[in-house]
């Protein structure tokens, strides 16, 4: 591991002082150490922003609610609000990773781990995302846990999140903070970036701009359902995972939101089927543009099949959330 300076700071005004070299955020830690390790993260600068009081999960306006950067994934997908209102962000925390990487690993963090490419972390092997022109290593071998939309001849990592795939379903949004103390709010949809010429860059965040936390806005009214498939049944990265809620009004279907997981490089929202009743061909007109690698193409079959499958669960389910 490379030397870096640590600063535990106290509040977020000791942020973007005028310091030199590169600064990470540290706080549950659980993918960034493993990073520095590798000496794939080299930060100059480790600010430590876990004693910062951004913690609290509180009531938002209409009925939405507002988590703070470093709430656990234990203690959101438990939060009673949660497991009643969204029940997909609470079933989407626990399907990832292990008990206790959800203790540790916090809300922030989460949306800003990085991907689980084989060859990422193998710095032995070019790849584009942690040497910007090497090559990419994944295209023409082990790509069975590779990207079928949106990825690029540059990449094609897939976003490893199964919380994040939840908040796109759930239109999230993030408050941030820049280095000059301005803020502003996006929705989690757009912070992660395609791979495209740039894959070195995961998200559209600025240098230093840090999240300090995320509002759900009430659910639509409609089912929630989170189905993940995996190699096993727990500490496993989605192949694919589908997040949806699906209203259904006197046995027809009212609307839809989807939104897959383990499929590209960022959570990804389909918008084709907004109203589409043929669940059938709902997932063929999500998967429509879908492009496998060799390895990874069982990956498109199986996405469609997850969705339909989701979805008539949903429409079968008896657990019905009103906003
Ligand atoms: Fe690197 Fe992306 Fe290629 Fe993986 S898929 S080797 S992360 S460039």
């Amino acid at each position: 591991m490379k030397p870096f300076d640590y600063r535990r700071i106290q509040s977020v005004e000791e942020i973007g002082r005028d310091e030199p070299g590169q600064a990470r955020f540290l706080a549950g830690g659980t993918n960034l150490i493993d990073l520095m390790k590798h000496e794939i993260e080299v930060p100059d600068r480790l600010l430590d922003i876990s004693r910062l009081k951004l913690a609290s999960i509180e009531d938002g306006e209409n009925g939405g609610l507002r988590v703070g950067t470093l709430v656990t994934n234990t203690a959101l997908a438990s939060d009673p609000r949660v497991r009643k209102t969204w029940p997909l962000l609470s079933a989407a925390l626990l399907s990832g990773a292990t008990a206790q990487l959800r203790n540790r690993a916090t809300t922030g963090g989460n949306l800003l781990q990085r991907t689980r490419c084989f060859y990422f972390y193998d710095t032995a092997r070019p790849c584009n995302k942690r040497n910007p022109g090497e090559g990419c290593s994944a295209r023409e071998e082990q790509n069975r846990i590779h990207a079928i939309l949106g990825a690029s001849d540059q990449c094609i990592a897939t976003h490893p999140s199964d919380m994040a795939v939840a908040m796109v379903a759930l239109d999230a949004r993030l408050t941030l903070r820049a280095a000059d103390g301005s803020e502003r709010e996006l929705p989690v949809e757009a912070l992660h970036r395609l791979p495209g010429d740039h894959p070195e860059q995961d998200t559209v965040l600025e240098p230093e701009e840090l999240i300090l936390g995320v509002t759900l806005p009430a659910p639509p009214p409609g089912r929630q359902m989170y189905r993940k498939v995996r190699d096993r049944s727990s500490y496993a990265f989605a192949l694919v995972s589908v997040g949806v809620i699906l209203h259904v009004v006197e046995g027809k279907v009212d609307s839809i939101r989807i939104a897959f997981g383990g499929v590209a490089h960022k959570p990804w929202r389909a918008h084709k089927a907004a109203t589409e009743a043929n669940f059938r061909l709902a997932a063929e007109a999500e998967l429509a543009d879908a492009k496998g690698y060799d390895n990874n193409d069982f990956k498109i079959p199986l996405a469609r099949r997850t969705l339909v499958a989701t979805l008539r669960d949903a429409a079968h389910s008896e657990e019905e959330v009103s906003a």
